[in-house]
């Protein structure tokens, strides 16, 4: 199985209904890179050793924060988990 196959098999949660769709990192509000919009869905990947230690990530070894833009799509990867705005 490739590292990607194995990536969208931990991705869940995405379609998820959830209250809030507006996230923060470092106190600071994720807005698109691409359309500037900032709801979005969010998923979750786990990643396993072998992927982050190829990727030099050993420090955010549980999981990663995948966020999907509701406007234009665009994906947006954290390898920190994301807070959610309330
Ligand atoms: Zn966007």
């Amino acid at each position: 199985m490739s590292f990607i196959s194995k990536l969208s098999k931990g991705i869940k949660g995405a379609s998820q209904a959830l209250q809030s769709d507006e996230y923060e990192i470092n106190d600071a509000k994720i807005q698109c890179v691409h359309c500037g919009y900032q709801h979005f869905e969010l998923g979750e990947a786990q990643l396993n050793t072998a992927g982050l230690t190829f990727l030099n990530l050993d420090w955010a070894n549980e999981s990663v924060s995948i966020l999907a833009c509701k406007k234009c799509s665009h994906i947006m990867w954290f390898a920190k988990p994301v807070k959610k705005v309330i």
